[in-house]
């Protein structure tokens, strides 16, 4: 196996609190949630960022899209959440496999991006 650490989550080498999963897709708890509910969706397949997406992901980054409201509703939070997909260097991205981090709880959160 490749020496990432979201691979070795999603083939279950790493240990992780389980969210969902299928042949695609994987989701599982943040390990250090920054909202009362703190998930991240990650395709199976090694993508390292959206630079690298290419319309041949289309697939998968969809279903990433369209399950994330079910698996929200699933986790607590049926009146909506914030989805942020960190990318780059710009973007601060840590772990280079594409995820998107579906976030919330019972309060509104704060403004997007701090001016
Ligand atoms: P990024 O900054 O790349 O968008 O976000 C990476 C996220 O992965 C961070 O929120 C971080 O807490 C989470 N993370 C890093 N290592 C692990 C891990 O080993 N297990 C889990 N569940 N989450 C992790
Ligand atoms: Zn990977």
């Amino acid at each position: 196996m490749n020496d990432c650490l979201f691979c070795k989550i999603a083939a279950g080498a790493i240990p992780s609190k389980k969210v969902y999963e299928d042949e695609d897709i994987f989701a599982f708890h943040d390990i250090n949630p920054v909202t009362p509910v703190h998930f991240l969706i990650i395709p199976k397949l090694h993508i390292p960022s959206l630079v690298e997406a290419e319309l041949q992901h289309v697939a998968v980054l969809g279903k990433m899209l369209a399950l994330s409201g079910r698996l929200a509703r699933e986790q607590g939070l049926p009146d909506g959440f914030r989805s942020i997909i960190n990318t780059g260097r710009i973007g601060r991205q840590e772990v280079y496999h594409l995820h998107m981090h579906i976030l919330g709880g019972p309060q509104p959160l704060g403004t997007m991006i701090p001016r």
